[in-house]
Parts: structure tokens; C-alpha cells; sequence
């Protein structure tokens, strides 16, 4: 490690010296969201100048969509006269402001919003303040979805489980041990291996999982945001949709990982310099939202959900208003593809939604 350590290796490198080998995700928290140095608080990440891109940033052509999904859930819950709108990590603010207009074309549901964003980020906040300015609902920002005021809501969140911290367990000889993060004799950031077996591991591990083989890596995340979102529908009567790269069923693997300026980078090495993120587990989602009493409707691929909600007849529109098909055709190709650079494979969607709702828009099939 060279000498001018930043704040942020620093502050990791005391929490060791005190308290040892630290979880994959207390590591993962204090790189993204530490109050003063953490990734998540001190820039804006997303577009082509930034370190990743995301759909709504893509094409405006996936916010309208998710804004005809809104307006369709909407009518399914009863037409509410009053309905909370809350987005979850929202990024430029960009899928919003997209869906809002295309959302539209349905009477009555834009009178009845209310819009509730759930940031953390004041640089992206500014950001949407900008994106969002003519937009003709309220709105309100948030620290978190417990401190969105209660009533019927419909939530959405792009690319924002990837980003809550994940803890790492390796199978060994013994059985299976954390995987933390130390600091090895070069005075590098390195992974180690605890010695001593995780607490109530019986009750994260899935069935499917366990006869791993030897190294094999399990990932997992506090249940405690998807807990809040499966309460949040219970409550009033609501749904969510929750997109995301992931895995449809709990598998092992090592997907954490570290992106900056559009290319892989090592997890350990720059602390609060580069976006850090693992795949979601929508089988261990889908747990959580249930153990609340709310309903998980798929995941389907994202490809699937955007052609259910019409993206090629869009797409189609769009071209024959424009002298830049090509744009479209390469936008169309990047959300539903699904080669290596597609999202529409590796992204998945998941609706949760009171059970009363029976059949969420696109999940119907
Ligand atoms: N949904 C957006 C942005 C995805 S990036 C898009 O698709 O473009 C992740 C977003 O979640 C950012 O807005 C980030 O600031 C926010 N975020 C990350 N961790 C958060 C947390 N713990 N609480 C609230 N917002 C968070």
C-alpha cells in the first residue's frame, strides 16, 4: 500500500488494527456510503463520462415503459385517488422524468401521485432536482423507504439491491467460514478466511447450496430492505418492481465486484473510488417480501418484461420520428440483447405485490 493512504483506507485499516478481519460488508458499506468519503456520497457515477451506464440512461425508452407498467399497477390496486410514487436509488432521475410523461396517456394518474425519492447521493439529488424540475407532481426526498409517509404505494427500483453490501462465506474442509477482509504483509487489503463458523448460518444457507464443493463462494445480504419493501405493499395495498443483474435461484460465486470508468477493477484496491456492487438473489428476495405476507411474481428477464410491455411497437414509433435509427436499433440491442453486452438475460425482474393484486402488469403469463 503506498504511503499517502486515502481517508477512507485509513479508516478501514484502524477498524482491522482494533477489531481484526472485517465482514465483506462493513468493507462494502464504508466504501460506498461512508457520510464523508464513500463512493456513493461524493459523485455522480452514472453515464458515458461516469463509471457505468444504466437502461433509463440507455434509452427513454425504458422509463416510459416502466411509466406504463405505473400507470397499469395503478388501475389494478382500484384507481386510488391518492398513491405514492417511490423510486429507490434514482440514480439522474432520468427513468422518472421519462415514465411521468409517458404515465400520461392515463387520466386521472398523474393527478394522484405523489413522488417520493429514496437518495442518499446529494450530488444525484441535485441532479434530480434538475432532471425533475417541470415535472407536474409533488416531490419529496428521503433517507430511507421507512421515512416515506404511509398510504398506497407503487415503488420501483433500477439497479439499486445491487448496491447494498454483501457478506462472503467460503466453503472450507470445516464447513463454511466468512470471507473478510484484512491486511496482508505487503500492507495490501486481501481476503482472509475466519476460523471460528458463522452464527445461524443454517437459517441463510439455502437447501440448494450446501453440498457445494470445496472454495465454493456463497454471497448473501441482510433481509432487512427487502423486509421493508415487502411490508411497505403489505401495508396499504401496492406493488414494486425491483430490476437488477442477479440470479433468478440462490447459487454460490463470487460476484462482487468493483467497476470504474466503464471497466473491472479490484474490489480492494482504492476504496470509495469505484463503484462496488453484487448480483441479486431474487430467490432470497422473494423469501423476504413472502415472510412479510406480500406475493414475488417472477423474475422474468429484463427482455421479457420490456417486450410484455410493448418495447419493439415503441421502438418502431420512435424510428419513424427520427433520423437516428441506428441510435434505436443499438439501444433496442443493449436493453434486450442478450449476448455479453445485453442486459436482457443477466437483468431480471422481480414485482412484488400485495396479494390482492393477482397478476402485476407483464408478469401475467
Ligand atoms: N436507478 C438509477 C441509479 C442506479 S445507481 C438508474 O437506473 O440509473 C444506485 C442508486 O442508488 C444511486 O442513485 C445511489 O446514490 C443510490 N443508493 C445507493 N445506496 C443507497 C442507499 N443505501 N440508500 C439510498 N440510496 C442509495
Amino acid at each position: 500500500m503506498s504511503n499517502d493512504l486515502n481517508p477512507l483506507e485509513l479508516e478501514i485499516l484502524r477498524r482491522i488494527s482494533v477489531a481484526g478481519p472485517m465482514p465483506v460488508s462493513e468493507y462494502m458499506a464504508l466504501c460506498l456510503t461512508e457520510p464523508e468519503h464513500g463512493y456513493y456520497m461524493t459523485r455522480d457515477p452514472i453515464g458515458a463520462r461516469g463509471d457505468f451506464i444504466t437502461a433509463p440512461e440507455v434509452s427513454q425508452m425504458f422509463g416510459e415503459l416502466i411509466g406504463i407498467w405505473m400507470a397499469a399497477t395503478w388501475r389494478l390496486m382500484g384507481s386510488p385517488e391518492n398513491v405514492r410514487l417511490i423510486e429507490l436509488g434514482p440514480g439522474r432521475g432520468t427513468l422518472m422524468r421519462d415514465a411521468l410523461r409517458a404515465a400520461n396517456v392515463m387520466k386521472g394518474f398523474v393527478d394522484a401521485i405523489v413522488l417520493h425519492l429514496v437518495e442518499i447521493n446529494p450530488i444525484l439529488q441535485t441532479q434530480q432536482e434538475k432532471t425533475l424540475e417541470r415535472v407536474p407532481v409533488p416531490v419529496y426526498w428521503h433517507q430511507t423507504l421507512n421515512d416515506v409517509p404511509k398510504g398506497p404505494a407503487i415503488i420501483v427500483a433500477n439497479e439499486f439491491f445491487d448496491a447494498l453490501p454483501v457478506d462472503q462465506a467460503v466453503k472450507t474442509a470445516n464447513g463454511w467460514r466468512e470471507r473478510r477482509v484484512t491486511v496482508d504483509s505487503a500492507g495490501n487489503f486481501a481476503y482472509t478466511i475466519a476460523r471460528d463458523s458463522i452464527l445461524h448460518f443454517d437459517n441463510v444457507l439455502p437447501s440448494a447450496v450446501r453440498e457445494a464443493p470445496e472454495e465454493s463462494i456463497f454471497e448473501w445480504r441482510s433481509d432487512i430492505p427487502a423486509i421493508d419493501l415487502g411490508r411497505r405493499v403489505m401495508d396499504d395495498g401496492g406493488a414494486a418492481l425491483v430490476i437488477d443483474y442477479g440470479h433468478a435461484q440462490s447459487a454460490v460465486g463470487d460476484t462482487f465486484q468493483a467497476v470504474g470508468k466503464h471497466a473491472y477493477a479490484n474490489p480492494l484496491a482504492a476504496p470509495g473510488n469505484f463503484d462496488l456492487t453484487a448480483h441479486v438473489d431474487f430467490e432470497a428476495l422473494a423469501r423476504a417480501v413472502e415472510a412479510m405476507g406480500a406475493k414475488a411474481h417472477g423474475p422474468i428477464d429484463q427482455a421479457t418484461l420490456l417486450r410484455r410491455l410493448g418495447i419493439e411497437t415503441r421502438a418502431a414509433r420512435l424510428k419513424a420520428n427520427t433520423p437516428s435509427e441506428r441510435a434505436i436499433d443499438a439501444a433496442l440491442i443493449r436493453l434486450i440483447g442478450e449476448g455479453p453486452h445485453g442486459m436482457g438475460h443477466l437483468f431480471k425482474a422481480m414485482a412484488v405485490a400485495h396479494p390482492n393484486l393477482e397478476k402485476p402488469p407483464a408478469f401475467d403469463k
